[in-house]
């Protein structure tokens, strides 16, 4: 999945979230639903020809005044420039241009955002000529649509995947994807920065550019650690209103273009509900995880037990996080920050570990040897063999006389019988019960 993103933006009514849906059709849509926000932010995830994408419809405010639809169209566009490859300003054909699009085409412009321009709502493409006029906003030809009949949609997304910025980015191929996750102000920035060296970090891409989800490269004893979208760590939405919700938008898009998620979560509030929702998104992924506490400078009276005692205090909260490796940093002080980079390559290796098939049997063996699967009425409930069908994550089959009786307890007890019998720390360990395949007569 590719992590480019589209932002609709255009004032209200125009058609943006009718759009939206059409782009994203079926596919769940993530919707912000704070209160205040009047008119629903969304993001979900589009394909067209092969390609894929993010779609973001800005929605926002419903102002009342002109001065509160000035400030919500800026907010909008704010947003857009910040989080999005492309922006599609979205006009209306009938109700015909309007003076708040000249506002927003200029502060495209003046950002050397990459723009299409989307006449919505000429529902007699192409008999139709309505769209003409907004050639005067100067950001190129307005492209007629029809949202809701869906007439031209077809050309419209030709437009935009040719106008989206290529899906592949120059990296060696053994590159690991390192996403830095977390809610904000936990202090993402702040130990991107301790990793990469602060000059690097704080410099923006050049204006102009069309790619805002700068990845940063860090080398490491010959590996190359390539930490994801790290332009939206420190470009933070310039609306406080927005920023909870691009800081979903952004992990959700890094999650799942990792290999190896960095949760940071802040020591003093321990695990909140959020932390533990991206935790479970990364685990569930199949990403390997690490889980960085940070500001452990501020925590007091640190003997040797606070540290242990936090951290049975957060693994109590699920019990994947058993089998997650916690790192306890300062991104002030510098303190353990230099344990990530070995701890991310660690995790990444042991993602694509290979079990040979002889190994994987030994220890099924033992595991069943040790406990049986609880038998039930009729026929015999038997673990036959196994072996690891696939990497990142890990992932093995094991074939069963009769998979649909064998509880989810007794899959979770040979999963863990796998991660004690082989170095798995920090990765997911998936298990697949199969039936025998009966030989035809
Ligand atoms: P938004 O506020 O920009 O998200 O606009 P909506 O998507 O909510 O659409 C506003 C209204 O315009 C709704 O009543 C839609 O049904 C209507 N609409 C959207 N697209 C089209 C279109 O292509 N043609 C026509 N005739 N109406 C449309
Ligand atoms: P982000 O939103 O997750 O990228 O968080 P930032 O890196 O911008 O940090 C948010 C705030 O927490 C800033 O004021 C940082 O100076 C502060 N901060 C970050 N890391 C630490 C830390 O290790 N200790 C302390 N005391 N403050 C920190």
């Amino acid at each position: 999945m590719s992590r480019r993103t589209i932002a609709l933006v255009g004032r209200p009514n125009v058609g943006k979230s009718t759009l939206f849906n059409r782009f994203v059709g079926g596919r769940a849509a993530i919707v912000d639903e704070r209160p205040g926000v009047t008119r629903d932010r969304h993001f979900g995830k589009a394909e067209w020809g092969g390609e894929s994408f993010w779609v973001v419809d800005t929605g926002g405010l419903v102002p009342q005044g002109a001065d509160a639809m000035t400030r919500a169209i800026h907010e909008q566009v704010d947003f857009a420039i910040d989080a999005a490859d492309l922006v599609l300003l979205v006009v209306d054909v009938l109700t015909g241009l309007h003076p708040d699009e000249h506002e927003i085409a200029r502060e495209l412009r003046r950002a050397g955002k990459p723009v299409l321009l989307v006449a919505n709502k000429a529902d007699d493409v192409p008999r139709t000529s309505a769209h003409h006029e907004f050639h005067a906003l100067g950001i190129g030809d307005p492209l007629p649509v029809s949202a809701t009949t869906g007439r031209a949609s077809g050309d419209l997304l030709d437009a935009v995947v040719g106008a989206l910025p290529a899906a592949e980015e120059e990296l060696p191929r053994d590159a690991v994807q390192v996403a830095l996750v977390g809610r904000p102000n936990v202090g993402k920035s702040s130990i991107m920065n301790r990793l990469l060296g602060v000059p690097r970090s704080v410099v923006d891409p050049e204006p102009g550019t069309t790619r805002d989800a700068v990845d940063s490269p860090l080398r490491y004893h010959g590996h190359t650690l390539n930490f994801i979208d790290t332009a939206g760590l420190r470009k933070r939405a310039r609306v406080d209103d927005a920023v909870e919700f691009y800081s979903t938008l952004r992990t959700n898009r890094a999650i799942e273009a990792a290999d190896v998620c960095v949760l940071v979560v802040d020591a003093a509030s321990g695990l909140a509900t959020q932390d533990l929702r991206i935790a479970e998104a990364a685990w569930g992924h199949g990403a390997g995880l690490i889980i960085a506490v940070n500001k452990w400078d501020l925590v007091e009276e640190k003997d040797a037990n606070t540290a242990a005692r936090g951290e049975r205090q957060l693994r109590d909260k699920a019990a994947f996080l058993a089998h997650v490796p916690f790192i306890y940093v300062s991104a002030v002080t510098g303190q353990r920050v230099r344990r990530l980079p070995p701890a991310i390559l660690e995790v990444a290796e042991r993602r694509t570990a290979r079990i040979a098939t002889a190994e994987v049997n030994r220890v099924l063996e033992r595991l069943v040897a040790k406990h049986q699967p609880p038998q039930a009425v009729g026929r015999e409930v038997r673990l036959l063999y196994g072996s690891q069908i696939a990497t990142t994550p890990p992932t093995f089959a094991v074939v069963c006389s009769r998979p649909e009786a064998i509880p989810e307890a007794y899959t979770r007890y040979v999963v863990n019988g796998f991660r004690a019998a082989w170095p798995l720390h920090g990765v997911p360990v998936r298990l697949k019960l199969r039936a025998r395949r009966r030989k035809s007569a």
